[in-house]
């Protein structure tokens, strides 16, 4: 069994920094990044005047219905009464007529809207003008204004870019999900630990290494007007088996973090080892640590490299296009 995990404090320093207080610095470059954070350079794809566009499109929804075509009408009767999605076929109905999707159905023994019990009526008629009407994306409120066919909705929203993102902190415990632009936010006020170092050149130091148990550091470096999500996370693979996992993150798309290379070096007792690699963005989901594309270090290198139980991890985030022209 894996032990709890716990939080140990991970501190950072820039690389011209020999030693500061880490909890006045993390406090004003969060503020700096909270700044840089809404300002035009990190804004994420959402447009203004988003919202006011869909309402347009799907007057039925948000609107009054004699300004609705027909078809925005009939994709309203299609919005499932219990769990709002749009129903698809199989499409069912109570014995008086009220429709409900397939899976609520199976959820429930009478009807939602007249409390009649239950049967399986199939409505063909309607699952008939599902397959030719044009449903708007579910992730319509976070900005997306594509509309499509039942048979490519699912493909288009299980990969739609503005599908909510998951917390990243590195720490199963915590549920949230929202937007992009209000992910750093999220890191910052609900992840207390987490401290944001400003620069493209730091010093990431994870103290106390050898302590027992799962742990995990965390730290935001801020630098090129993004954000990245530096984690080691040190996990037990079983009996005197420990391994850590460096793992650099952008809060950004995957196109995004494409554009950034990533380098982290550690030194000690005349040894440097090194790796670059190009960040992943938040958004590509691993499983674990275990089988994903960091560095992974075990107990004895840590011990080699680290000093007085802390390992300096030197990360250098650079413009990909920077290292393609030197
Ligand atoms: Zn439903
Ligand atoms: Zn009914
Ligand atoms: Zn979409
Ligand atoms: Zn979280």
């Amino acid at each position: 069994m894996l032990p709890r995990r716990q939080s140990a404090p991970a501190l950072a320093l820039p690389c011209c920094v020999v030693s500061t207080s880490s909890s006045k610095e993390a406090t004003s470059t969060a503020a700096i990044q909270e700044d840089l954070h809404n300002s035009p350079t990190v804004s994420t794809s959402t447009t203004d005047g988003a919202g006011e566009q869909i309402m347009e499109r799907l007057p039925l929804v948000c609107g009054k219905p004699q300004e609705a075509s027909i078809s925005d009408f009939l994709v309203s009767l299609l919005e499932c009464p219990v769990c709002f999605g749009y129903m698809m076929p199989p499409i069912m109905q109570c014995s008086r007529g009220h429709l409900i999707c397939s899976t609520c159905r199976q959820k429930l023994t009478v009807c939602p809207v007249c409390r009649v019990t239950m049967s399986n009526i199939r409505n063909l008629a309607m699952e008939k003008v599902a397959s030719k009407l044009i449903f708007p994306c579910k992730h319509t409120h976070f900005g997306c204004r594509v509309r499509l066919s039942y048979a490519d909705k699912k493909d288009h929203e299980d990969d739609c870019e503005f599908r909510p993102y998951f917390c990243p902190y590195p720490d199963e415990k915590c549920v949230w999900q929202g937007a992009l632009k209000d992910v750093y936010k999220h890191l910052i006020t609900s992840h207390e630990n987490v401290i944001t170092m400003e620069g493209s050149d730091i010093i990431f130091l994870a103290t106390n290494v050898n302590l027992e148990g799962a742990l995990d550091w965390t730290m935001i470096q801020s630098c090129h007007g993004r954000h990245f999500l530096l984690s080691l996370e040190k996990i037990h693979l079983g009996e005197g088996c420990q391994q850590y996992f460096a793992a650099c993150r952008m809060i950004g798309t995957m196109r995004d973090a494409s554009e950034f290379v990533y380098g982290i070096s550690v030194e000690a007792n005349n040894r440097t080892l090194k790796w670059q690699s190009k960040p992943r963005s938040i958004r590509e989901s691993f499983v674990a640590f275990t089988n994903a594309d960091f560095l992974v270090l075990n107990k004895s290198t840590v011990e080699l490299f680290s000093e007085d139980g802390n390992l300096a991890l030197n990360v250098i985030i650079t413009r990909a296009e920077d290292i393609n022209e030197s």
